[in-house]
Order: C-alpha cells, then structure tokens, then sequence
C-alpha cells in the first residue's frame, strides 16, 4: 500500500484555517463560489496549456464543472476536468498561502477588535480555497495534472496539519470534496446537501462562467433515469448586451477575476468594432488591496481572445500606477500564442491601453463625492506615481487628484476647486511639503501667507516631493513651493528699514557664513523672527532627507 505522509499547514495558513474552522465570516455561501472558480481557472488553464503544447497528453475534449451531492454522506464534491495538480503543487499551492500582504492582513485582523471591521479585513484579503473549512469539517481533494499519471490525495480536518499520499487511477482534474458540518441555523449555516439551494448559489454566483457546471436533475418522476443538467447560462459577461446584465451579475464576475470578497466601486465597459475588434469590461475596486505598495504587484487586467483566457495581470493593457483596476479585455484579432513580449510591442494593443487609461481617468472624474472620496482615500498614493510616469495623461491624473490645503483642514482639495479659490493677482498655486500636517503648520514659511489669506496645499507624502519637482502646473498655473526662493508677496520693502538692518544683517551673515548663502529682511513671516529658506533650484529639506535615508 501507498504510504500517507501528514505534513504541516505553514504557518500563516495555520491561523487563516483557524479563522475559518470559528467561521468568523458571515456569508458562508462563498465558498461554493471559490471551488467552482477555481475549477473554472483550472479549465481555462488547461485549454491554454493544450494549445501551446501539441504534444501534452490530456483530454480537452468535455471540458466542464460537475457539482456531486451525496446526502446521506452529507458530503458535496466540485469536481473539474482541468489542469490539476502535481503533489508538489498540492503542497505548495494549498499548504501555504504565497499572496503577498498575507502578514500585515494577519497582523490587522489580531489587532481589529470589531466583528463589522474583521468581516472586511477578511473580504478584502479574499481567503479562496480555505473558505471551504467555513462549511465543513473535513476536506478531501484528489487531483491528476493533466499530461501525468500520478494522482494525489489531500485530506485535512483543517486544524494544523494535512495528509498527503499518491493514487492510482485518479481522473484528470480536481475533485473537492466537502465533508459538511451539521447545519445550525444560528451559524447561518445552510444544509449544503440541498440541490435547490447549491442550484441557487451558483447561479447567483458563477452564472456567468462560460465552462458548463453541471449538477444532477431533478428527477421528473418516480424510477426515472437520473439525468444532468447545465445549471448557467454560459454567457461571456462582456458579450452580452450592456442592457441585459444585471448589476448583481457584474459584481459577482468582479468577485470571480479579483478574488476579492467586496463589491468593486465602479463599472466601466466599453467596446471597439472595424478594424481591431475588442470588448472591455473594467472594475475599480472598492477597497485598497494589502500588497498594493509592495514591489512584486501585479496588474489586474486578463486578456481573452475570443472568450478564451490568455492571461492574467497583462501588464502591456495598464499602467503601473493604475495596477488596482481589474477587469478583462477580449480581444478580437491577437493569435492565441501572443506573449507577454509581444504584447508589450503591439501597437494595437498599445492603442487599446491608450484607451483604457482616459477610461478609467475620466470615470474617475465624474464619480460622485462619495465614491470619489472613497477611491481617492484608497487608491490616491498609487494615483500619484501617474504624474511622473505617464506624461500624456498629467493634467488628466491631476484633475482626479486631490491635496490637504489650509483652506479646510478636514477635506482635501481638488486643484479646480483650489484655482477657483485663487485671489486676485495670485499666479501661482501654493504648497508645503513636510513631514506631516502639524509640522507644515508650524512651520513659519506659512505665516505670511496665512496671514495675507492665500491658500497652500500641505503636501505630506513622500511622492508629493517628486511630482512638483516634475509637473509644470495646473490649468497653467504653476506650483510653488512657499519655502523656496523669493516668493511675490510683496518684497518691496522701504529703504529706511533696510538701512536701519544693514548692519545686523552684515553681522548675521559673516556669523553665520559656514552655513547659509544669504541674510535677508524678508516680509514672509508674521510672528516668527527668522527662518531659512532654499534657492527656488534647491531640494526642499524633506526631499534632502529621502536622498540621505537612501544613502545618497
Ligand atoms: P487563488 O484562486 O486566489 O489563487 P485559492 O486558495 O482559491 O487562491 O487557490 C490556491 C491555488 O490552488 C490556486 O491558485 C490554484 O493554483 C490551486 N488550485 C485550487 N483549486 C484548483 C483546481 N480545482 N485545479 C487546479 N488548481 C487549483
Ligand atoms: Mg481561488
């Protein structure tokens, strides 16, 4: 007989299976809809695979989903025909979880004392296959890469450790079975060995999966043959007419390419006919992603082919700083063995970015000031990496841009409505740059022009220093710096105080010769007796104190 192994959960899947086993999350539905897209990945990874490899001995011939109920059992079985897993795959793709952000998602959800915050934490981080322990007390998979012969069994209750041991003749593909809790009603846990209720979920969740999920009939009547049926409609979301997808199935198409449990913020779909035919369904999330600053983050856009999935995170369709929206685009006229290399040379594909980005720019603009605010607290950072990267698009990156300003201490500007503000001769937009609000605030650059009422925005961000090195201006106005140079407020002052300084200010600067260029009488402070101030070509000091913390 074959020898079972029992292996170690890594640890950080250790403590996300705990979190699921006490089922802290309410809507235990999900994880019918994680199985079935997993299988339905599964699928379009071994169309793909079998395409770019003639010789790889696999059935492509019935490609589908099949849902098993046994109540007597009380086990329920997602069972796909797809790509498989080898037995190192088993334990690296499901005894470990390899998502970046994984920690800092564990850390938060320790820290966050409140159910309501826990439940978002954990929509946001998406926990795919684990949810599964949510429903059940014990899971098997068995499972045959596709092109091998040697199939694997994986069983876990989910606490701690898992068993692992080969199997003879197991079908290609991957069968997930669920040994089912009790029902209790007070868990909101349903009785999974409904077919009424599975039939509901995946047509609620996964209708739009263009593999057939097929589950048992409903027998018609007494004694009759049992027979199969497709339980969705199949349809490419994207291919269908705008007018007959409901907004409940665009969210839950959302849910299945980002893997995030929350609805996304926006819609945007459009789609190009002639010459380069190609549809484009988009999604801007509602809530930042963990790893959205981390180095190795992918892109969120799949391309398709004809209603065939080529690729995920195609980096040729969206910039780096929009990395967050997700979405597909189907292609008409790419070969299905395009690659990435290729891609990123297409000058249609070039085209179809082109257009993908003034989307989503101009969808930005004209959200309402609620989702807007929400977008801009999530994804504003990343926004801002636009204005030194994408040149063309920099007045449009700065029209969805919005800064802290002393106008309103508790509501960001946007530029517009900084420029309407603009008094009467002024020509420049104002700003500050530092390390936090409190020290701009304190800082006596501010008092003259506090006190004379011109408006500054207080730039806190690292990023802020780089971008108003780089961007001429807004509507033609340019940024300047207040802590820099001469600055126009009015510097004519009378020669009877120059005279009657001269002398101070000859001692000052002999005094103080080692460390500034200049001592000058200046009418930018109000109360504060002196300050120092950069040449208008200089860093600015927070700038100065990046470099220095990078060893330059
Ligand atoms: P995600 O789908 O977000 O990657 P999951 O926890 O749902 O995370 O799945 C983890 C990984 O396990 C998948 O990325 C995939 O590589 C593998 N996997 C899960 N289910 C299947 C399946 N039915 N067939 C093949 N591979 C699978
Ligand atoms: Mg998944």
């Amino acid at each position: 007989t074959a020898p079972i192994e029992t292996l170690e959960f890594q640890s950080e899947a250790r403590q996300l299976l705990q979190l699921m086993i006490h089922s802290i999350y309410s809507n235990k539905d999900t994880f019918l809809r994680e199985l079935v897209s997993n299988a339905s990945d599964a699928l379009d990874k071994l169309r793909l695979e079998a395409f770019r490899d003639k010789e790889l001995q696999a059935d492509t011939s019935d490609l589908h989903v099949a849902i098993e109920i046994d109540s007597e059992q009380r086990t329920l079985t997602v069972r796909d025909n797809g790509i498989g897993m080898s037995r190192d795959e088993v334990i690296s793709l499901i005894g470990t979880i390899a998502k970046s952000g994984t920690a800092e998602f564990l850390r938060k959800l320790k820290e966050s004392q409140d159910a309501a915050a826990s439940q978002e934490l954990i929509g946001q981080f998406g926990v795919g296959f684990y949810a599964s322990f949510m429903v059940a007390d014990k899971v098997t998979l068995v499972t045959r890469k596709a092109g091998s012969d040697e199939g694997v069994r994986w069983e876990s209750e989910g606490a701690g450790t898992y068993t692992i041991e080969p199997v003879a003749d197991a079908p290609q593909g991957t069968a997930v079975t669920l040994h089912l809790k009790p029902v209790d009603a007070e868990d909101q846990l349903f009785d999974y060995t409904s077919a009424a209720k599975v039939r509901e979920i995946v047509k609620r969740y996964s209708d739009f999966l263009t593999w057939p999920i097929r589950m048992a009939a409903e027998p018609t009547e007494e004694g009759a043959e049992p027979t199969v049926e497709t339980v969705n409609s199949m349809k490419a979301l994207w291919a269908r007419a705008s007018s007959e997808v409901t907004e409940q199935e665009y969210t839950e198409f959302y849910k299945h390419i980002s893997h995030d449990w929350n609805d996304p913020l926006e819609t945007v779909r459009f789609q190009a006919e002639g010459t380069f035919e190609y549809q484009a369904l988009l999604f801007i999330p509602s809530r930042a992603p963990m790893d959205l600053f981390m180095r190795e983050r992918k892109r969120g856009v799949q391309l398709y082919v004809k209603r065939v999935f080529i690729m995920d995170d195609c980096e040729a369709l969206m910039p780096e700083y929009l990395r967050f929206v997700k979405g597909v685009v189907d292609a008409a006229d790419l070969s299905l063995n395009v690659s990435r290399e290729i891609l990123q040379q297409d000058r249609q594909i070039q085209l179809i970015r082109k257009r993908l980005v003034k989307r989503v720019l101009s969808t930005v603009k004209s959200l309402d000031a609620e989702k807007y605010g929400t977008f801009w607290k999530e994804f504003g950072r990343a926004v801002k990496e636009g204005l030194l990267d994408d040149f063309d698009n920099r007045e449009a990156i700065l029209e969805i841009c919005s800064f802290e300003s002393t106008h309103d201490a508790d509501k960001p500007t946007r530029l517009a409505q900084y420029v309407e503000r603009m008094k009467e001769g002024q020509e420049h937009i104002y700003y500050l740059t530092g390390e936090s609000r409190t020290a701009i605030e304190n800082s006596p650059h501010l008092e003259a022009f506090q006190a004379k009422g011109f408006e500054v925005l207080v730039l806190t961000d690292p990023i802020d220093e780089m971008w108003v090195d780089a961007v001429p201006g807004f509507e033609g106005k340019q940024f300047q710096s207040i802590a820099k140079g001469q600055v126009d407020l009015d510097e004519n002052q009378d020669e009877e105080q120059k005279a009657e300084f001269a002398g101070l200010l000859t001692w000052m600067g002999s005094a103080l010769e080692e460390h500034v260029k200049e001592v000058r009488l200046s009418s930018r402070l109000t109360t504060s007796p002196a300050c120092i101030v950069g040449d208008s070509h200089d860093m600015t000091p927070t700038l100065e104190k990046m470099y220095r913390a990078m060893g330059q």
